[in-house]
């Protein structure tokens, strides 16, 4: 990996770019997924580059949907895999969520890799290479495992595509995901659309998973009740507007 010096301003977008990119080198992330990574950043970038309010209060809700859930899953892809192998196994073990390899552009080797990565990085079973069942989708993401996403009632997907978060939510399960476009197809149809970067998001669950550990149930459901996603979105586009006015008028 390229070595960045600590004291750069841009240190952790770097840092984040170099991950990818050794992702890339692996043979787990695709080459799309470098396209991917670069419409992220730019969206950070509007938003501050930090885990704003609205962000805190999905990934608050989408901590108490997954201890409340009965079957929680958490779906890897290969830019997630890249950057955060540790995080989403921490909190696979603390809401019980198996995590499952999914690919859009699957192959059986890109697939094992991915399951060989995370179990170098602490792993003990990883879902995805069965595929013995299909989503309504025709590319390669309709693939999934039955005793995994397909039986799941509450599904983690990182980064994913709009179509296959909609098949998702169409065959009745709760769909939490990470975008940091709060106006991508898969923002907009997601049940919880937490608008951050992947790289503090699933920390941030993890963290308030440990907050709620005691909470009961009913507490939870009330919770997630109140939980409003279109609202959600229209705050990250507010922050996205406001920190524009403020480069605009004071910062240029
Ligand atoms: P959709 O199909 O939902 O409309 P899209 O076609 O705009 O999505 P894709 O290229 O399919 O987007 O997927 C990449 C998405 O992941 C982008 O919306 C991008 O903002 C988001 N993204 C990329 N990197 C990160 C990251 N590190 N953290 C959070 N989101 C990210
Ligand atoms: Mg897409």
């Amino acid at each position: 990996m390229t070595e960045i010096p600590e004291n750069h301003p841009r240190y952790f977008s770097l840092l984040t770019r170099e991950r990818i990119v050794e992702g890339v080198n692996l043979g787990i992330t695709s080459m799309q997924g470098l396209i991917a990574q670069g419409r992220g950043e730019c969206f950070d970038y509007l938003l501050g580059e930090k885990t704003n309010a609205f962000a805190e209060k999905s990934e608050t809700v989408a901590a108490a949907m997954l201890i409340l859930a009965e079957k929680p899953i958490i779906s890897v892809n290969g830019n997630t895999a890249a950057l955060i192998p540790e995080q989403m196994i921490r909190l696979s073990g603390i809401v019980g969520a198996p995590l499952e390899v999914n690919l859009f552009h699957r192959t059986d080797e890109r697939i094992n890799r991915i399951i060989n990565h995370l179990k170098d990085n602490g792993a003990t079973e990883v879902l995805g290479e069965k595929g013995d069942e299909k989503l309504p989708l025709s590319h390669g993401r309709g693939t999934v495992d039955s005793d995994g996403i397909f039986s799941a009632d509450v599904v983690v997907v990182p980064l994913e595509d709009g179509d296959r978060c909609e098949t998702l939510v169409n065959m009745g399960k709760k769909v939490i995901t990470i975008d940091l476009n709060p106006l991508s197809r898969t923002s907009r149809t997601a049940t919880v659309s937490i608008v951050d970067n992947v790289v503090r998001a699933l920390d941030g669950i993890a963290n308030a998973a440990l907050e709620m550990q005691d909470w009961d149930r009913e507490q939870l459901e009330k919770l997630v009740e109140s939980y409003d996603n279109k609202a959600t979105l229209k705050k990250s586009l507010a922050a996205i507007n406001e920190n524009l006015r403020h480069m605009a008028d004071e910062v240029l």
